[in-house]
């Protein structure tokens, strides 16, 4: 709850105690994938078929735009209408593109518009902000299928290295789509956070992201919780596409085909694909495709499949070394590495990583489907409130145990942090040299009602009658929610205390419980604070007349000293009950019972002061010793 995970340049969203659900959304440049968290666990929201990629491929043929599968599905057909790879024109200028132009597959419509990007497909012209809405709509439309009720929050993944303007172009998109953005997050931080790493070991991590058609190397440094992005390096124009690439080079070679049109290049490069992923499966594999007529069929062995892709995922290791280079590391400093991408998938590319690394790489969680898992976690933990949730306010309040079990509180709710605040306390007995510090969580105002979040002893405070201690209690909240409590006897600087993490391991639901008991307790409670402290109270005037009783028990002859003791009694059968009247109805007897009592101390206090001692200390000492 009180780990504080941003990355530099990202302003932390307050938090909101806001029990809508968000969706967590991996916009990628060949395949999104949406997820969320339902109980604590999250979970990748998949199609019927069980797919949970959805492609980043557009298609605008009628009315409205076809997304994902259905779309890819008419590309070779329709390649004019198609939009696939829009993540790479995000947030780029007419300049950029026309730069790229030769590379892209699509027609760049000329515009007056301020230099933004459109694109001419068939009969209309979108930006790549538009078709990235198209692609958003489609996840938020399966989320909200799959839930039967509204989304309207999600945290979008972006790549480490997208500037400003690329990632307002996503934050646009987003808002286009009906989804306000909680947060953009990087995705090598999502693919770590996947992992838990923020609550791993501190140091550095790299995340190697293979994806369709980019190659991804990110350092991360985590400290605190918090990751930090040290560096990035890859290739924005290699990725499984090229391995496509390359198997459907060898076809042609091999089948002395050629001058293909562009749409029978596509129908070439989605069989290479086909065959590419069975080939991570299995030893061996057969292209098949249908061109012009003619059936092309070529059985492929990994080991011929390896050969092909080698130079490429040699490329990818230079720019591994090139980003430790620029961060003045070596791979021996990296603790941990992520795989992240469809294309890591390829045991070729596992074995290079692992070996470049001297060390095997996190892949338990699938490498396309794990930055969606991230951003599903951190939607839910900034909507939710968990442990990883970013946190510039105190949820609960937090204080201390007093006398009687009532609970002090020191910080209150929604307090920023970090903060620090002091309360004085003082001893309760005379020749008191202990207190124990109990610090607790809650809105309620007893301790059972509320959370323990740890206790301590302070000792070695110097024997002093009750009440003459000051003891100042120090209640620590730094910026990454650790609590710290201190306590010191102020006369003579005796000191102890203890760290706590107040929420940790609190669930969403029992803060949310603590808070709603609260308001619904409130007038409750406060009846009940006002029992226990009328409690204190006669417990400590029944003290005090032992005190007094045990020195000058002579004074009383017997039938006042058993008029005292009875109305002693009295209050002492009113504290064991529930009723704070009949409580305060005993300490008024008790006040009348021991008027003479009193009245003989006091004269024997003033002959003593007759004997040549000062008004004044004997008027100090009678007060300090409490008697009634
Ligand atoms: P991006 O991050 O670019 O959106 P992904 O992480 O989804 O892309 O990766 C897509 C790439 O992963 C494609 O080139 C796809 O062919 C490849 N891929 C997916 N599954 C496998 C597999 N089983 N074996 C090899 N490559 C795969
Ligand atoms: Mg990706």
């Amino acid at each position: 709850m009180l780990l504080q995970i941003h990355e530099p340049g990202e302003t932390p969203e307050p938090h909101a105690l806001e029990r809508s659900q968000a969706i967590g959304i991996d916009l990628g440049t060949t395949n999104s994938v949406v997820a969320m968290v339902s109980g604590s666990h999250p979970e990748v929201l998949r199609d019927s078929h069980g797919e949970g990629l959805v492609p980043s491929v557009v298609a605008y043929l009628g009315e409205e735009p076809v997304v994902g599968k259905a779309a890819l599905a008419e590309l070779p057909r329709h390649p004019d209408r198609v939009i696939a790879s829009v993540k790479r024109l995000m947030g780029r200028g007419l300049g950029d593109v026309k730069r790229l132009a030769g590379a892209l597959p699509y027609e760049v419509a000329e515009n007056d518009k301020g230099g933004m990007v459109r694109l001419r497909v068939g009969d209309r012209v979108v930006s790549p902000v538009e078709i990235s809405a198209d692609i958003l709509k489609a996840l938020k439309t399966r989320a909200e299928e799959k839930l039967g009720h509204r989304v309207e929050k999600a945290v979008i993944t972006v790549p480490a290295y997208f500037d400003d303007a690329a990632r307002n172009a996503t934050k646009d998109a987003a808002r286009l789509a009906g989804l306000e953005v909680l947060r953009l997050v990087n995705e090598p931080t999502a693919a770590a956070l996947a992992y838990g790493l923020d609550s791993a070991a501190e140091g550095i991590y790299a995340v190697y992201d293979l994806g369709g058609g980019t190659f991804d190397i990110s350092l991360l440094k985590l400290q605190k919780g918090v990751f930090q992005v040290l560096a990035t390096g890859g290739d924005s124009a290699l990725g499984g596409d090229d391995f496509d690439h390359a198997l459907a080079e060898w076809a042609m070679k091999r089948t002395g085909i050629a001058g293909l049109t562009s749409g029978e290049a596509k129908i070439l490069l989605q069989a290479a694909r086909a065959a590419k992923e069975r080939l991570t499966m299995a030893p061996g594999a057969e292209l098949k495709a249908t061109i012009a007529g003619h059936e092309i069929r070529q059985s492929i062995d990994r080991g011929t499949f390896e050969v092909l892709i080698e130079p490429l995922i040699g490329r990818t290791l230079r720019a591994c070394r090139q980003v430790l280079e620029d961060a003045r590391l070596t791979a021996a400093d990296v603790k941990g590495v992520v795989l992240v991408g469809g294309s890591t998938r390829v045991p070729l590319v596992r074995a290079f990583v692992a070996d470049f690394f001297k060390q095997q790489p996190l892949a338990d969680i699938d490498p396309d489907e794990v930055v969606a898992v991230g951003a599903a976690l951190q939607a839910h933990a900034l909507t939710r409130g968990s442990d990883t949730l970013l946190l510039d306010v105190i949820p609960l309040s937090l204080g201390i145990e007093t006398m009687g079990g009532i609970v002090e509180k020191v910080i209150e709710r929604n307090t920023p942090i970090p903060v620090t605040k002091a309360q004085d306390f003082t001893t309760y007995q005379d020749g008191q040299t202990g207190m124990l510090i109990h610090a607790v969580q809650g809105e309620r105002e007893t301790v059972d009602a509320c959370r323990s979040l740890g206790r301590f002893e302070l000792t070695g405070i110097p024997s002093m009658v009750a009440g003459a201690a000051r003891i100042r209690v120090t209640f620590a909240v730094d910026a990454d929610g650790l609590l710290t409590v201190s306590a010191e006897e102020r006369t003579t600087g005796v000191k102890a205390e203890i760290a706590v993490k107040p929420s940790y391991g609190l669930s969403d639901e029992e803060m949310a419980t603590m808070l709603r008991d609260s308001l619904t307790h409130a007038r409750e409670d406060m009846e009940r604070r006002l029992l226990l402290e009328s409690r204190v109270e006669a417990e400590r005037v029944l003290l005090a007349l032992a005190a007094a009783l045990k020195a000058d028990g002579g004074l009383l002859g017997p039938a006042e000293r058993s008029e005292v003791d009875r109305a002693a009694s009295g209050l002492r059968q009113a504290v064991a009950g529930e009723d704070r009247a009949r409580i305060h109805a005993g300490m008024e007897a008790l006040d009348r019972a021991t008027h003479g009592f009193a009245q003989k101390r006091m004269d024997l206090a003033i002959q003593a002061a007759l004997k040549g001692q000062r008004l004044d200390e004997v008027e100090a000492g009678m007060a300090t010793d409490g008697a009634p």
